[in-house]
């Protein structure tokens, strides 16, 4: 079986990040997938919803689907000051799973060409596979070649590879283009502008119960 892993700060959990992953998990037979909200984001500002809000809109978005569950190790009390390193939380998965299972982290476009900058990004492989969903607005080809060059090493489009062998490949899925993101959605809601169209009704509907991303608090 592959487990997968879906990380991300989920400020709030959207279409964006629902959509693909459902795609994913019919084009690879994946029967489970774990979103892991992470604390505190090595590279981007920190989230505007607290922990326990971000985690109540992912159970809230993920409760008709049982494909979904969520992983919490990246919030547990202990890690309280500490930046979620992926590869801090999949060395953590694998003490507690083994070696030989096979495991598989899902990340956007953005991301992969974003992680040069992730600590140890060269190593992630070593503990997982990793599987990239298309995102509108970044290019398929990094500029910078070091990672162009480790990607084509560890390419793979045979998803039974990915079944088998624990860790080591990257495989790019054909998931559907949604130009979605949080930090739109959270301007929308400043401005006073819907977002029904872009994320679960019960997010939405949380969100305006608890007056989320609103610098007025009206
Ligand atoms: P923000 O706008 O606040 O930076 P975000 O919308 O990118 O947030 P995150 O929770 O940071 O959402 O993303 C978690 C993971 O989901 C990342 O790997 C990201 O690439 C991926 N992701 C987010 N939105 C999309 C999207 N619209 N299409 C594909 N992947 C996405």
């Amino acid at each position: 079986m592959l487990t997968a892993l879906f990380g991300g700060t989920f400020d709030p959990i959207h279409y964006g990040h629902l959509r693909p992953a459902l795609a994913l998990a019919k084009e690879l037979g994946l029967t489970k997938i774990n979103l892991l909200p992470n604390r505190i984001p090595p590279h981007k500002p920190q989230p505007e919803a607290n922990t326990e809000q971000r985690l109540a809109m992912l159970q809230l978005a993920i409760a008709d689907y049982s494909l979904f569950s969520v992983d919490t190790r990246e919030l547990e009390p202990k890690l309280i000051n500490q930046p979620s390193f992926t590869i801090d939380t999949l060395k953590s998965w694998r003490q507690q799973n083994g070696t030989q299972q096979s495991l598989a982290f899902i990340m956007g476009q953005d991301s992969l060409l974003s992680l040069p900058t992730w600590k140890e990004w060269q190593k992630l492989l070593d503990y997982c596979h990793l599987l990239i969903c298309k995102r509108p607005g970044y290019a398929k080809t990094p500029c910078d070649s070091k990672l162009q060059q480790w990607i084509n090493q560890h390419l793979t489009q045979d998803s039974q590879t990915l079944h088998q062998c624990p860790n080591g490949y990257i495989y790019f899925a054909n998931t559907p283009l949604e130009a979605i993101s949080a930090t739109e959605i959270r301007q929308n809601i400043n401005n006073q502008q819907s977002c029904e169209k872009l994320l679960s009704p019960k997010v939405w509907q949380y969100i305006h119960e608890n007056r989320l991303y609103n610098a007025k608090k009206c």
